[in-house]
């Protein structure tokens, strides 16, 4: 099970073809839930793309100057002194 985005967020509803084919319609927060595998596949090939709920640590984040702990606000979560935001 995967929680998707449409490609375009103007886009409510994003139907796939086929035998197995349903319509999906996204919910309030934009995104919508996919159980079938095959589904998936043809929504990312359309552009759909996954949610990311929680974020990643590869998100552009914060990076302690103090311990480099990478921490996802301006205060290092470890040893609380200040992080400078990460570019890469
Ligand atoms: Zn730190």
């Amino acid at each position: 099970m995967t929680r998707m985005v449409m490609p375009d967020s103007a886009c409510r509803q994003i139907e796939v073809e086929g035998p197995t084919g349903r319509r999906y319609t996204t919910g309030r927060n934009g995104t919508f839930t996919v159980t079938n595998p095959t589904h998936e596949r043809r929504l990312r090939e359309i552009g759909a793309f996954p949610a990311n709920v929680g974020g990643t640590p590869t998100m552009s984040g914060y990076r302690c100057t103090a311990c480099s702990f990478s921490a996802f606000f301006t205060t290092c979560g470890r040893c609380g002194a200040t992080c400078e935001r990460e570019t890469s």
